[in-house]
């Protein structure tokens, strides 16, 4: 398969600002993450172009290259050769533009490990949070911080992996090669396979003098306090990914990414539904009767005047444009509703005085219900069974 351009990929235009890009990112990843799309190969395929994307778009240096060289690099460095093919993966690539950039065209070195390929470099791996959001930091959008256990860059060596001053030498495994040969017996004769070097992993060299406080990794454990902003709007089983936020790369490899796992609290006050939230109003039966403003909580917590007509029956609905949720950025389209559903309060105990006034009231013909108010209940119920 043909490699996509980046900005295709993200679907923004050649201009598009940071932002921009970081939205159109988001909405994929969130589209396309695994996690949502079980055993689905196509979705992967995408979310990881999309990762691939971003990670060259949202960094400005590697943006220029990029804007500047495409796919294939400087001319007179070769170009890539092969070609991206669809198995390769992020670390593969970046040791290709760190050949590129830095080794033979030289002068480029600056973004992609000063002028020396990054040695036996590891995405770090991901790591998963799970978040309780009310529905008040949903309606408004929410940063939170955490306290996250993960690899962070080994202080000692600043991710080199090697004491200082210390040099690499040829990597005794494989002599230089990378390559390590494996001969097999088989049925068709001697069997040769060729393999990455496992004591270099295919660089040909290996540090003389290993850290001492990572043993060559380039991490440590240790603790960071990250900030996750999460977009209004969002819904449970969501997941915000947080590029770059994860276990860091093993020699100053890219760093992993943070999943956000979204759940919600219970609401005692509202029930959601989508992008709208619907709210039950319990009318007192005068107002109901008589009409009159009744105060509706918001979301936000705030309150809202709403004028009652007279006459309104239990089981009205109230549409309230545009007080209920937003759509997740980039998402559907504008503000969900605050939909209001009247029920009447009957009164369970009376005094003597509201007795004797109801009893009254009970032989007048305008408390007997009339037909097209029977004839809508009839509706409402063949509705809820259909
Ligand atoms: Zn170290
Ligand atoms: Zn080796």
């Amino acid at each position: 398969m043909a490699k996509r351009d980046y900005y295709e990929v993200l679907g923004v235009s050649k201009n598009a600002s940071e932002d921009e890009i970081k939205k159109a990112y988001r909405k994929i990843a969130i589209k396309y993450h695994p996690d949502r799309n079980p055993g689905n190969k196509e979705a992967e395929e995408k979310f990881k172009e999309a990762a691939e994307a971003y990670d060259v778009l949202h960094d400005a240096q590697k943006r220029q290259q990029y804007d500047q060289f495409g796919f294939s690099g400087p001319a007179g460095a070769g170009g890539f050769g092969g070609g991206f093919g669809g198995s390769m993966n992020m670390d593969d690539i970046f040791s290709m533009f760190g050949d590129i950039f830095g080794g033979r065209a030289g002068g480029f070195g600056g973004g992609f490990g000063g002028g020396q390929r990054r040695p036996q470099q590891h995405r770090g791996s991901d790591l998963r949070l799970k978040v309780r959001l009310s529905l008040s930091e949903i309606a408004t959008g929410v940063t939170k911080k955490f306290k996250v256990r993960k690899d962070i860059t080994c202080s000692h060596c600043h991710g080199s992996g090697a004491e200082a001053g210390s040099g690499t030498e040829t990597c005794p495994t494989c002599h230089g090669s990378g390559v390590i040969t494996h001969t097999t017996q088989s049925i068709f004769g001697m069997m040769q396979t060729q393999g990455v070097c496992p004591t270099c992993g295919g660089e040909g060299t290996v540090i003389k003098n290993k850290c001492h406080v990572c043993g060559g990794s380039g991490v440590e454990k240790g603790e960071e306090v990250v900030e996750i902003k999460i977009p209004a709007g969002v819904a449970e089983g969501m997941i915000v990914n947080v590029p770059g936020k994860g276990n860091a790369g093993h020699r100053n490899g890219i760093s992993g990414d943070i999943q956000v796992f979204i759940t919600e609290e219970e609401n005692d006050t509202f029930v959601r539904d989508g992008n709208d939230v619907i709210y039950n109003l319990l009318l007192d039966f005068p107002t109901a009767a008589l009409g009159g403003d009744v105060e509706i909580p918001t979301i936000e917590g705030t309150k809202l005047k709403v004028k009652i007509d007279s006459g309104t029956q239990p089981g009205k609905t109230l549409r309230l444009r545009g007080k209920g949720l937003p759509a997740v950025q980039g998402y559907g389209r504008g503000m969900g509703d605050l939909v209001v559903n009247v029920s009447v309060y009957v009164p369970k105990t009376l005094s003597r005085e509201e007795k004797e006034a109801l009893t009254r009231l009970r032989d007048s013909d305008n408390f007997k219900g009339d037909s097209s108010t029977k004839r809508s209940i009839f509706e409402r119920f063949k509705n809820y069974f259909n």
